[in-house]
This record gives C-alpha cells, structure tokens and sequence, in this order.
C-alpha cells in the first residue's frame, strides 16, 4: 500500500543537522502521523508520498520546507522588570507569549542582563537544514474518526483520548 493522503504511516528516523549531529529520533522505535493533515513538515511529507513499508530513503528538507527560516524580528529585549522577580531568568527558558497576530508562541530566553531580557519567537530548527534517514515500516487506511480529528489514534487506530 503507498503513502498517500488519509492513510496512516508508520516510520523509524533520525534526525541530523548540517553537523551530522542528531536532534531527534523516534522513540521507541516508530513514530506514527496521518498523511497529508499536516502532522509533519511539509518537505518530509512531500518526500514520503508514494513510498512503501520497506522504504528506506534519505531527505534533505530546506528551512524553508522545514520550520522555517530565522526571523530577527521575533527577537526582542524585554524589560526584566515584566517577569516576576522572584523567578532566576536565564538563558534556555521557556515561556508562552502572544505572537503579533494573538496567536500563542513558545519564546526562548536568549541572554539576560540587569536591565534586559533577549527572548527569541523563533522554532529552535528554524533556519536549520534538516537530514533524515526515514524507514516506512507500515501503511494503513486511516478510520473515519482519525480522518475526522486529523490525528492518528495509535498503532491499531484505536487509541482513545479527551
Ligand atoms: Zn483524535
């Protein structure tokens, strides 16, 4: 059966930058998403469309086609006084904040000083080639109900959740 949209994949990867350092890999041997609901950046999405269990492939995705490119303007020094002081602000914090259009982002502390604080709106991957080594291990029909919710509902699509 080929990958294609509503059906259910499941594949083992490893993830590497440029440096052939690994930022990510499936755990536990399979990672499971429902193709073509946009569960996956869209280059490895694209790159996977047509393939079979026992695929093995290679897929270099461009920032572009992965989480983006870095966007400066998502940097911002914000005053240490809006965090609360009882709190030790540093670097490779994490706090949610309310992105230009209202929508909720995830920033990253980036430097602190007395006066300031730096956080970054950017993806931590954005601007960063992405290089995976992808195993199709299976291929199914997607159920109506994971069609419906755009998530796949576990190996068997059976999974039950809130
Ligand atoms: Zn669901």
């Amino acid at each position: 059966m080929q990958i294609q949209d509503n059906r259910v994949v499941s594949l083992a990867y490893t993830l590497k930058d440029d440096n052939n350092e690994i930022i990510d890999e499936s755990t536990d041997g399979s990672f499971c998403y429902l193709h073509g609901a946009s569960n996956i950046i869209p280059g490895l999405e694209i790159s996977l469309t047509g393939k079979i269990a026992g695929d093995e492939l290679s897929v270099t995705v461009a920032p572009e086609q992965g989480y983006g490119v870095r966007d400066d303007e998502r940097i911002q020094s914000v005053p240490r006084e809006m965090f609360p002081d009882d709190v030790d602000i540093e670097p490779g914090m994490q706090f949610h904040a309310q992105g230009p259009d209202g929508q909720n982002i995830v920033v990253m502390v980036s430097n602190v000083d007395e006066a300031t604080v730096t956080v970054d709106g950017n993806h931590p991957l954005a601007g960063v080639q992405l290089n995976f080594e992808v195993k199709i291990l299976a291929v199914r029909e997607a159920t109506a109900e994971e069609m419906e919710h755009g998530h796949v509902h576990g190996p068997d699509g059976h999974h039950h959740h809130d």
